[in-house]
């Protein structure tokens, strides 16, 4: 008689059921059996640890602005391949395929809404859009709207999650970076705050250019932020980096950010720091 097996136990992936139950999930970071739904009703973080997953961009919006305050706005900039670009695809098909995945018409959306009644400008990047890739539009759009946070006097909010500027673009993505941060240095001159939100993970020309210039920066915790990836790093210097370098806990000990702050209290301290900065600033309330 056989009474154990040192075989792997096996998972056993549920369809859905009745109660709407659409199976279970094995956390990556510490290996529990999740309940999809439990997952999704925890604003996508583990229960078990806490670990903060993905969010999508209307997943994050719904997060943060009051019920139906939104308004996109400077969606009728559309990307196009001026390059012609193409590597293992064209760049034009890659662009399809993103439209399909996020259903989203870029890797970010920007507008107005509001945050516990306060009006705020707010882009936010979509990681299943290309990776939240940085490239002509996205830099346009983030441009407007700090421009447009600076003619209404808005606090400006930007939650970024991004593999950094968009090769598919070449150098017009990395212009984005140096027209994004001089649009921010406008904004600065008029004393209106900005507030930018790190989200796993923050990388390339995206931590390189406005993601880092904040008047007040804060991460998710256990947030990869970097310039280039760890992989990329070890490559070049042939050692191994120190346990948790680049991420979130890492940077607010060395002084790279200023707070983390857990999902579930990001819409309460992002009302807390607008209050504060907003006290003796005249902003349109
Ligand atoms: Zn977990």
């Amino acid at each position: 008689m056989r009474l154990f097996s040192r075989e792997k136990p096996k998972i056993k992936i549920s369809t859905t059921k009745k109660d709407g139950f659409s199976g279970w999930l094995k956390c990556t970071y510490c290996t529990e059996l999740i309940h999809a739904n439990e997952l999704q009703r925890n604003s996508n973080c583990c229960p078990k640890c806490d670990y903060h997953y993905r969010l999508s961009a209307d997943e994050r919006l719904n997060s943060l602005a009051d019920a139906a305050t939104f308004k996109a706005m400077f969606t009728d900039i559309q990307p196009m391949d001026t390059l012609d670009f193409q590597d293992t695809e064209p760049y034009i098909k890659r662009l399809e395929s993103a439209v399909e995945k996020s259903g989203h018409d870029e890797a970010v959306m920007v507008g107005c809404c509001q945050i516990s009644s306060l009006p705020v400008a707010i882009a936010i990047l979509d990681f299943n859009f290309m990776a939240g890739s940085m490239g002509s539009v996205v830099g346009e759009r983030l441009t407007l709207i700090i421009e447009h946070a600076l003619t209404e006097r808005l606090p400006l909010i930007i939650v970024s999650t991004s593999g950094g500027a968009r090769m598919q673009e070449s150098i017009l993505s990395l212009m984005q970076m140096a027209k994004t941060s001089a649009a921010l240095a406008r904004l600065n001159q008029a004393k209106i705050p900005y507030i930018s939100v790190l989200t796993n993970p923050t990388t390339g020309g995206v931590t390189a250019s406005f993601a880092s210039l904040g008047d007040i920066i804060i991460a998710e915790p256990n947030a990869l932020i970097c310039f280039a990836g760890p992989r990329v790093i070890e490559q070049v210097i042939g050692q191994k980096l120190p346990a948790g370098a680049q991420k979130s806990e890492f940077l607010l000990e060395h002084g790279m950010i200023d707070c983390i702050v857990r999902r579930h209290e990001l819409k309460d301290k992002l009302v807390e720091v607008l209050e504060i900065l907003t006290a003796n600033v005249p902003i349109k309330k």
